[in-house]
């Protein structure tokens, strides 16, 4: 038996094999090659990377409308483009080499081609060139781009995983994770719980490449990875399987109910997505709303800045869906952990304390007003709410407001529809929010407490380092009383506040929310109904605040 010891961030048991997730950037050397087989097989990777791109255009146009499809079909185009393939040709000619270092050096000289043109969006154009010849090469090679090469679902095994990797990641595909590094606030463990599959990091060293293929058992409430099973351990794993089943099944009947306490106190209880796609999870869940929208996914999962319209598709598709439900989208939260290549962000010695989420839309107007008119573009079609993250100052709040009118003044000039009573909300995630949160409030129609970066920033702890072990301690007296400070700064004037963080989950802290009289708990998806269940079972009234205590 190889047992394995990691951190649990997302519970749940599962059986299957290892596959560890493959990087698409590997190394091409140059051999001598027979010119003729290296045509076919570059003509035979050119038709499978169109095959797949025509592929990724449907999947863009069903998910986000048609602006979105248009990069695949340009790229689809540019995989035939003529100077581009004569490029190639070239290389392959005076080289006799193989087609993958053609199709790599014809790349480079290409794109270096674009990226010294005058012209901004010609210059822009070589991370397309990259892109597509990073296809082909990939296509060449048999590496599978997004990671995953299995006709069944398997348990994704990493070193960690980049934001910009895992909203890549083909989830039909995915059973589980487990991963080397990583922290219970990683995007893997939020990503984990978003889909209520198991996931456990900081496996370490113990967990090893040469362990691919093999069939694995997976406790994500525990942090256990086993590979050959004693019997004993085999059992055990089965037991609780068979309960996960049951409870899951006891669960369904939570849905439907009220979100209410047996005194009668009421909780919105929403749901927290990353992208249209897990809508489908907030109603199977029956999710009241969504909570948090993190909007960075567009971002992160293009090659460009996003457009208005590709924007407003994907907020649309979601307030849609939601059919009147309250759907609260976060504008862009990108740097710290984040990182787009596009956006060119300085490199920075303290990222989480640095140039990020509200800081890049007030320093960088025109990407804060697309995406503002995207926003207020889908008010039209739901009940849109616009909430701002990372807020720091009343001034930063001032600013986002001033925005936000100057793009409704904008759009009712072109006679575009929009909700001029969108509700306007902040994040309190930084220590500075709480105290002065009275000010903010009367800024603002409601609070969500980001109790991730809340904690981190109270306690002085990285939420990415797996190593801070009970440093990094949620249940900090100083952060519940952070919470309970901004929730009396929220009613005494007369907005309302929920959390959005993961700490909104925490069943062991129902009653401390309770007796706080948050009005709204987000969370994944996943744990709306045992939510639900543990909320039906409480009594308000004696609910109490000795958590806060030292
Ligand atoms: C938080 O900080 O708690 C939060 C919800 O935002 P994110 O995890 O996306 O930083
Ligand atoms: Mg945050």
């Amino acid at each position: 038996m190889i047992l394995m010891q990691g951190k649990g961030v997302s519970a749940g048991v599962e059986k299957g094999t290892l596959y560890f997730y493959q990087r698409t950037d590997a190394t091409v050397t140059k051999t001598a090659a027979d010119i003729e087989t290296e045509k076919q097989r570059l003509a035979d990777a050119q038709k499978k990377s169109i095959e797949q791109l025509e592929v990724l255009a449907e999947k863009a146009r069903a998910e986000a409308g048609d602006e979105s499809a248009i990069l695949f079909e340009t790229h689809s185009m540019f995989v035939e483009d003529e100077d581009y393939v004569d490029n190639i040709m070239s290389v392959l000619e005076a080289e006799q080499c193989n087609i993958e270092y053609a199709v790599q050096e014809a790349g480079k000289q290409f794109s270096a081609m674009f990226a010294n043109m005058d012209d901004a969006y010609m210059q822009a154009r070589a991370a397309d060139v990259l892109d597509v010849t990073r296809r082909i090469l990939n296509n060449l090679m048999g590496i599978v781009a997004g990671g995953i090469d299995s006709e069944e679902p398997v348990i994704l095994a990493a070193d960690d995983l980049a934001p910009s990797e895992t909203v890549q990641l083909d989830k039909s595909k995915i059973l589980a994770f487990a991963t080397q590094g990583g922290s219970g606030n990683s995007h893997t463990a939020i990503l984990a719980r978003t889909m209520g599959i198991p996931a456990i990091c900081g496996l370490g060293d113990s967990l090893k490449a040469e362990y691919a293929g093999r069939v694995a058992y997976i406790d994500g409430e525990v942090g256990r990875l086993v590979i050959e099973p004693d019997e004993l351990t085999e059992k055990t794993f089965q037991d609780k399987y068979a309960k996960q089943a049951e409870m899951r099944r006891l669960l369904q009947t939570m849905k439907g109910q009220e979100d209410v306490t047996l005194d009668g106190k009421h909780i919105n209880v929403y749901c927290n997505i990353g992208s249209p796609d897990d809508v489908a999870a907030v109603k199977s869940n029956d999710g009241q709303g969504v909570g948090l929208f993190r909007s960075e996914f567009l971002y992160l999962a293009s090659n460009d800045y996003p457009t208005e319209d590709e924007q407003f598709e994907a907020y649309k598709t979601v307030a849609s869906a939601m059919e009147g439900k309250r759907v609260i989208i976060r504008t862009l939260d990108i740097g710290a952990d984040k990182q787009v290549d596009y956006f060119q962000l300085e490199k920075e010695e303290n990222p989480a304390m640095g140039v990020r989420a509200i800081r890049i839309c007030l320093n960088r107007p025109e990407v804060f007003r697309t995406q503002l008119r995207a926003l207020y573009r889908a008010s039209a079609y739901g009940k849109v709410a616009i909430m701002f993250p990372m807020i720091t100052s009343v001034w930063e709040l001032k600013e986002c407001r001033r925005a936000c009118k100057s793009v409704m003044q904008e759009l009712a000039e072109e006679g575009i529809p929009f909700n001029p009573d969108t509700e306007i909300g902040i994040m309190i995630e930084t220590p500075a929010s709480v105290f002065i949160a009275d000010e903010l409030a009367k800024l603002c129609d409601f609070f969500s407490v980001g109790t991730n970066d809340l904690t981190q920033y109270t306690l002085a702890c990285d939420r990415q380092c797996n190593d801070l072990g009970k440093f990094f301690d949620p249940h900090h007296p100083a952060v519940l009383r952070a919470l309970k400070m901004a929730a009396d700064a929220a009613h005494r004037n007369g907005i309302w506040i929920g959390i959005c963080g993961e700490l909104g989950a925490d069943l062991s802290l129902l009653p401390t929310f309770l007796a706080m009289d948050l009005d709204e708990l987000s969370v994944s998806p996943s744990s709306v109904l045992p939510l639900r269940a543990e909320l039906r079972k409480s009594i308000a009234k004696t609910c109490d605040l000795k958590l806060l205590e030292c």
